[in-house]
């Protein structure tokens, strides 16, 4: 499968940048992690902390588990009498203290998670005894495992159970609730400004209308913004229009921390953006990354506001916030951010014609875990992308990817 390399400067077109040099994307990723700044720490409720950075480690208060413990259903008894008859003593449920000690020939029956009585060192499980008549069983089985969890095995109380710097799963709000940490300190989240730019632009609600198209951009943004533990504040749809969007652009940059504005960073006759952010005093670093989708990239700073403008097209939107801005925020929050990457063979031939870029290709990973390159039409086309795993890239001078070369395929 071969992918069309973009285009040039086109002739005519904003004829003042259009020989604006590229920087590798290596460079470009240097500037913006050099950029940022440490966002502060609050304390939040555990259970309102999905995807936020973890800013303190997390201390256990208990022994895990806190008592022994009977890890199936069954009979608590000794192993050395499991070859006579034993009698039932006593019935443990899970979450009632054992009454009786278990004697030579005796047994308790007792539940999962429930505690072991004294005296018993193993628990038979309830599938492998016969029940001889009431109050006697017996065991069927040829061996049985202890099935006791012993108390502290999991952790020990003052044990670090989370540490410092990770982003916070279900799981770990799992650890958080199993040793009562009910508030939990994270890093701030960076407030993260989205803007879409484009005449051409109405709301998804909306039924475009001749030559409309829908914001499919900012609601991308606002998704990708959240995964990544930080808040995002939507400004709306500025037009073709300096004045619309500098009024808009600058507002942003007064109420946040990051800005970004998709669309407007080509060289078309309305693509206003670079203008607009000198204008707001924003100094830009770079316009041009040799990257592909995503060559238009722009990135800039002002006093108040870290601001990128990224092209229009929602896949190279979708790929500039994974590779400058998601490890960015992370950076900010302490996050030690790294993407899961997975070596991969390719399933089949990929090659491209011009070479000058990184170009980041969209790919599916199939049952036998071989890499194929979703069917893709470009950087317009974001339908490609729910049915790709992951993403691949071709380093720039590479042309060729063969059949069985490994590849290191990103999640996504
Ligand atoms: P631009 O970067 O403004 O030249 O836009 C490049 C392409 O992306 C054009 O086809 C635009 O219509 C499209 N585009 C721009 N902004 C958005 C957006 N927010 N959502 C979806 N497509 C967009
Ligand atoms: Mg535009």
């Amino acid at each position: 499968m071969c992918l069309k390399s973009g285009g040039g400067a086109r002739d005519g077109f904003n004829s003042k940048r259009k020989n604006i040099a590229m920087i590798p994307f290596e460079k470009a990723y240097d500037i913006v992690m050099s950029s940022g700044f440490r966002t502060g720490t609050e304390v939040i409720p555990y259970d309102d902390s999905l995807n936020r950075i973890l800013a303190e480690d997390v201390v256990s208060d208990i022994d895990m588990p806190p008592f022994d413990k009977a890890t199936v259903d069954g009979f608590a008894c000794r192993k050395a009498d499991l070859k006579d008859d034993l009698d039932i003593i006593e019935t443990i449920p899970a979450g009632k203290w054992p009454e009786k000690q278990v004697g030579k020939l005796q047994c308790s029956r007792i539940m999962t998670g429930a505690a072991i009585p004294s005296g018993a060192d193993c628990v038979i499980m309830v599938e492998d005894t016969e029940i001889i008549h009431t109050g006697k069983i017996r065991f069927k089985g040829v061996f049985t495992k202890k099935n006791i969890a012993l108390k502290g095995e999991d952790g020990q109380k003052g044990d670090i159970v989370l540490k410092a710097g990770k982003q916070i799963k279900p799981q770990d709000i799992a650890v958080m609730a199993s040793v009562g940490n009910v508030s939990v300190t994270v890093s701030k989240m960076p407030q993260v400004a989205i803007i879409s730019s484009g005449s051409e632009l109405v709301e998804p609600s909306h039924v475009p209308g001749i030559s409309q198209i829908r914001n499919s951009n900012a609601s991308q943004l606002m998704a990708q913004v959240k995964t990544a533990g930080a808040a995002g504040k939507y400004y709306g749809i500025a037009k073709d229009d300096e004045k619309e969007t500098l009024y808009l652009v600058i507002k942003a940059i007064a109420e946040n921390e990051i800005v970004i504005i998709t669309g407007g960073v080509s060289m078309g006759d309305f693509d206003f953006i670079p203008s607009v952010l000198e204008r707001a005093e924003v100094k830009i670093l770079f316009t041009r990354v040799a990257v592909q989708p995503g060559k238009p990239t722009t990135f800039g700073l002002h006093p108040k506001a870290i601001v990128f403008g990224l092209p229009g097209n929602p896949v190279s939107s979708f790929i500039q916030f994974e590779l400058l801005i998601r490890p960015l925020i992370s950076k900010m929050m302490g996050f030690e951010w790294h993407p899961v990457i997975c070596q991969l063979p390719m399933n089949e031939k990929f090659t491209r014609r011009s070479d000058e870029r990184m170009m980041i290709i969209p790919v599916t990973i199939t049952n036998e875990g071989q890499v194929t390159p979703v069917e893709y039409h470009g950087s317009a086309h974001i339908s490609a992308l729910p049915g790709a795993h992951g993403i691949i890239a071709m380093p720039v001078g590479k042309r060729i990817f063969e059949k069985g070369e490994i590849v290191s395929v990103r999640y996504i």
